[in-house]
């Protein structure tokens, strides 16, 4: 399995489609960089009948966490994998509680979702070796948020001269795979920290603190 850079700079490249690295140093432009998760698999998920109301909430209450791509868990927050990734590592922290007026989560929900944003970041950075992170909220119907009912942000893992994921790779399964292997990746980058510990392969790594 090749590195998430390697990845990135052995990518064919899609019909038309040309590299920020070459269209010089202003075209990362906002709307690129915060629509991608106008996503399939929410489009997909939504339309299974298996879920009645709301994915951040329903998902993280079944057992079946490698499969949902939740990668890590904390008392009122959970990590989960983008399956329509901007880069490689692409995850969203999410609070467990539904709302989506950021304003609206109390202390303790603000603090436990902040320090399991922190243990993101330190995971994905030792799993990926990035360099950069974009991190944000997409928040009301302007932003381009798909969900905007239920507080999610996102961490985006940049490296020098990337470019968006999927049009360059393009085919599902190579996503796929690729989701699969950052998974593992992320997996054990939670698992090796302070706090930590895993009930089984395949659930999300649990944060005690
Ligand atoms: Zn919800």
């Amino acid at each position: 399995m090749p590195s998430a850079r390697e990845a990135l700079s052995n990518a064919p490249v899609a019909g038309g489609y040309r590299p920020f690295r070459e269209l010089g140093p202003f075209s990362v432009d906002m709307d690129r960089l915060f629509a991608p998760w106008r996503i399939e698999w929410i489009k997909r998920d939504l339309k299974n009948p298996t879920i009645d109301e709301c994915v951040f909430c329903e998902l993280p209450e079944r057992a079946a966490d490698r499969e949902n791509r939740i990668v890590a868990r904390s008392d009122r927050s959970f990590v989960m994998l983008n399956n329509y990734p901007y880069n490689p590592g692409h995850v969203m922290v999410i609070p467990r509680v539904h709302t989506g007026d950021y304003g609206a989560l109390d202390d303790e929900v603000v603090l436990d979702h902040a320090r399991l944003k922190q243990r993101t970041l330190a995971a994905v950075e030792e799993a990926l070796d990035v360099d950069g992170f974009n991190v944000g909220l997409n928040l009301g119907d302007a932003a381009g948020g798909s969900i905007d009912d239920h507080v999610h942000t996102h961490v985006v893992p940049r490296w020098a001269g990337d470019t968006n994921f999927m049009p360059v790779v393009g085919d599902t399964k190579v996503i796929v795979e690729a989701i699969e292997a950052t998974y593992d990746q992320l997996h054990d980058a939670f698992a090796a920290q302070e706090d930590a510990s895993v009930e089984a392969e395949d659930r999300a790594v649990e944060f005690d603190w």
